[in-house]
């Protein structure tokens, strides 16, 4: 049961979306039955308890979004542990983001002299009681065979690894970075046909790099006659679906003010 949220629980439970999974499951149709999760823990606490029967649950987790207060990691990865539901972790390395690291954060993984940005990101969710699978997307080759090198024989983040890894936590947190994961559920019904994900990545890059290059992309790559951020009618279409909960509407004002001087 895909993307469940206070809104979205609501909705299949007024169609019977669980029974009727629950009935496929006892014809032999369906093998396990799961959700996957973004919104607080108090809703998932409220789902696991009306639905006893799911089995396993997939939230995001990661070490920036460990304790967020809009993203909730640690407390929905300890609301699983209370009704002993095994996790999968989505969005380990934030849509990408934990790969490419401000200067500073990366001088201090740098100076662990150890693996890959992923390989810290993967293995910190995966350290964790309980988690059953942890779920990345890779685009190459090269990304598979990195991902095997670490996770092939796992060994947890050790204590000073832990250490590194909350001082990047805060250098990241600190730069007040739009927290998109690019997932593109929004980009679909925006009438505008605005590439609100790109738009964010471009905002984002100019305020950690503040390089020529994000108006370049802006310009050329990502927006086209209609599709600009001040071209936005605030519909609101794109905050109904986005599970990150984000005011794309308020974000893209900024992102406008920015780029559409
Ligand atoms: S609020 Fe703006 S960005 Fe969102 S769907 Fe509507 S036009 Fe597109
Ligand atoms: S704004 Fe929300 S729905 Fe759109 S890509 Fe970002 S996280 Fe996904």
């Amino acid at each position: 049961m895909h993307a469940q949220s206070a809104e979205i629980y609501e909705k299949f439970k007024s169609c019977h979306a669980y029974e009727t999974a629950l009935e496929l499951k006892a014809e032999g149709k369906i093998r396990h039955f799961g959700i996957s999760f973004h919104d607080k823990a108090s809703v998932l606490e409220q789902i696991l308890d009306e639905n006893p029967q799911i089995e396993v649950v997939q939230i995001q987790f990661n070490y920036v979004d460990y304790e967020d207060a809009s993203v909730e990691s640690r407390k929905c990865y300890e609301v699983c542990r209370k009704y002993g539901k095994p996790v999968i972790v989505m969005e380990p390395v934030k849509g990408g983001s934990l790969i490419n690291l401000p200067r500073e954060a990366q001088e201090i993984l740098d100076g662990l002299h150890g693996g890959s940005n992923a390989s810290y990101a993967i293995r910190f969710a995966a350290g964790f009681d309980g988690i059953m699978m942890v779920l990345s997307g890779m685009g190459n080759m090269e990304m598979m065979r990195d991902n095997i090198s670490f996770m092939k024989d796992f060994v947890p983040l050790s204590a000073k690894e832990q250490e590194a890894i909350v001082k990047v936590r805060e250098i990241f947190r600190a730069q007040g970075l739009i927290p998109c994961t690019a997932c593109r559920y929004c980009t679909d019904g925006c009438p505008k046909q605005i590439a609100i994900p790109d738009l964010f990545a471009c905002l984002n890059a100019k305020k950690q790099f503040q390089n020529w290059n994000t108006d370049y992309y802006y310009n050329n790559v990502h927006t086209k006659e209609g599709s600009r951020a001040s071209d936005c009618i605030k519909c609101g279409k794109c905050e109904h679906i986005c599970p990150q909960h984000l005011p794309v509407r308020e974000l893209l004002t900024e992102v406008a003010k920015e780029f559409d001087k």
